[in-house]
């Protein structure tokens, strides 16, 4: 379900670990788009959009072991992987300063004078944490993140794509995976699952509505 960079990998896996023949799989994304949240467009004329980048470091192993076998667009004999390394190298962080004020609390988990540390300063203008963000998200990054702590005053630790992430992953993914057969359907919804009865949880349906842009303008 979904176009996203959850749905492509999955899609990926399936064949490349799986064993999975890509004419059997099919992805519905209910927007126009693919990508989900990794998108990015625009022409030159109406100017360019894109919600956000997203940051890599050299521990997100799975997202670098899945684009490993993803050629780039650029050039087949190059990996997402590589060219995102292959970026990084060249054009890699080391800001001379980057801190800036920070105006948020969690004060549920901490005393007021943790607010005033550099650590917080670090973290929260690293990660956007806002003073209403939730304490067990703030606790699951501190976990996932901790081992960037010290290189986060230059941010050598952080990598990204070449491109915008929708150029440099979303579209080599779907490129590979279209090549397998995997078909994409946009504008299709998933609206339902039917749940197949007894012991665990086993899909046998899926309900779509294939017009979904169209009902929505419509309603
Ligand atoms: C501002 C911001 C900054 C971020 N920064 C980072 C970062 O620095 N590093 C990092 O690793 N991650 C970051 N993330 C997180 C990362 O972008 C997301 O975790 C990831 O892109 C989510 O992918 P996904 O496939 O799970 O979901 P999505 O990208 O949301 O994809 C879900 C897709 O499913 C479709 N869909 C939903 N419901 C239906 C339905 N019923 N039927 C059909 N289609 C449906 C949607 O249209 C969408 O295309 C950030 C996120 C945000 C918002």
């Amino acid at each position: 379900m979904g176009s996203g960079i959850a749905a492509l990998a999955a899609a990926t896996f399936l064949i490349r670990d799986g064993g999975f023949d890509g004419g059997d799989i099919h992805l519905f994304e209910q927007q126009e788009r693919t990508g989900g949240s990794l998108d990015a467009g625009g022409t030159p004329e109406t100017g360019y959009t894109m919600r956000g980048g997203r940051m890599f470091e050299a521990e997100f192993r799975c997202t670098y072991d899945l684009l490993a076998g993803i050629p780039t667009l650029d050039d087949p004999s190059v990996s997402v992987t590589e060219d995102i390394l292959a970026a990084y190298e060249e054009l890699g962080w080391d800001d001379a300063a980057r801190l800036v004020d920070a105006d948020g609390k969690i004060t549920d988990c901490f005393g007021e004078h943790f607010f005033t540390t550099n650590p917080w300063y670090m973290w929260c203008t690293t990660f956007a944490f806002q003073p209403w963000h939730s304490a067990i998200e703030f606790r699951r990054y501190l976990k996932r993140f901790i081992h960037l702590f010290p290189s986060f005053a230059s941010m050598t630790g952080i990598q990204r794509t070449l491109y915008n992430q929708y150029d440099s992953i979303v579209r080599p993914l779907q490129a590979w995976l279209a090549e397998q057969g995997v078909t994409v359907h946009t504008g299709c919804s998933v609206t339902d699952l039917d749940l197949a009865p007894g012991p665990g949880t086993r899909v046998e349906g899926i309900r779509l509505d294939r017009h979904w842009n169209l009902n929505k303008a419509a309603a």
